[in-house]
């Protein structure tokens, strides 16, 4: 059963806390915030990281509980993390994970990080077998970040990719990275007859944009036209897209509060999630060896 507050998946695993910050999109790091509540000395290059210990046990339950109910549900890892940091502290549980979420047999898992450059030296073994309910994604904030790590999300070869674009900060052109997979049917061949007919390769493509404004102390407006824009350049590509809120300032730029700025634009939901690779039921089984 759904336990996860995010709208966009229905459980959030954590083998770790702690991280530190890369970008002006981590600037009000909600976890950061968190962690701190509880007096954790967990964020920065040098500070420690915290290992959970009940989150083996609820990930295989979820997988089961979604097998017996022959249900396909997903699982965002690392909220109060970056699952490709590079820290000493977690190369181990890092690689113990992996094994676990590989093993999963009803739930896709959406792997979000800020640091997709990572991706190919922590987890080499999937750049030729990619899991296939593994999904990747990365947090875009503004046109810096999407041109530095959109690139290197594309050059992982996961079924599913996903943008995250949250806390958004500004405008953002994604035009090169979601019409990358398009080109013209016969790569331009005069003989062809195609007329410029433009053929789309799933295999190259970013699935998904979810896109969110900054909520909490001293968080940061969104200005409604970004979000117009992001949610038109996704409708013309065909590519997902899931608003998932206003945050602090609703779509006036009025400081209203989370709870009353609400997830509509222009009074329309938007809740676009990428369909599954595996059905409910016909994920293959892979063996773990460890014994979760
Ligand atoms: S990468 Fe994510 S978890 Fe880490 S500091 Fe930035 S926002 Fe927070």
């Amino acid at each position: 059963m759904r336990n996860s507050k995010i709208e966009w998946t229905d459980h959030t695993a954590n083998y770790w806390w702690g991280c530190a910050k890369v970008s002006a999109g981590c600037a009000n790091c909600y976890a950061d915030t968190w962690a701190a509540r509880f007096g954790k000395d967990i964020w920065g290059v040098n500070a420690d990281r915290e290992l959970k210990k009940g989150v083996w046990k609820n990930v295989k339950k979820w997988d089961a509980d979604a097998r017996k109910r022959v249900v396909r549900e997903r699982m965002f890892v690392q909220s109060m993390s970056d699952f490709f940091e590079d820290h000493d502290k977690i190369h181990g549980v890092r690689e113990s994970a992996k094994r676990q979420i590989e093993s999963l047999t009803n739930i896709d898992v959406q792997l979000l990080t800020k640091r997709p450059e990572n991706i190919a030296k922590f987890a080499p073994e999937w750049i030729d077998n990619w899991p296939q309910h593994i999904w990747i994604g990365t947090s875009v904030e503004d046109q810096d970040a999407a041109d530095k790590r959109i690139p290197e999300l594309l050059s992982i070869p996961a079924k599913v990719r996903f943008l995250s674009m949250e806390p958004l900060l500004g405008y953002v052109d994604l035009s090169e990275y979601l019409w990358y997979s398009w080109q013209p049917c016969c790569g331009g061949h005069a003989g062809c007859g195609c007329a410029g007919a433009y053929m789309h390769d799933p295999s190259e493509e970013i699935s998904q944009v979810i896109v969110g404004g900054e909520s909490g102390h001293g968080a940061r407006p969104m200005q409604k036209e970004w979000v117009e824009d992001l949610q038109r350049q996704c409708q013309e590509a065909h590519v997902n897209f899931f608003f998932k809120q206003w945050g602090a300032y609703n779509e006036h730029g009025e400081l209203v509060g989370k709870k009353n700025s609400g997830r509509k634009l222009n009074g329309a939901f938007y809740n676009e999630i990428p369909k599954p690779i595996y059905s409910s039921s016909s994920s293959p089984k892979v063996e773990s060896e460890i014994p979760f």
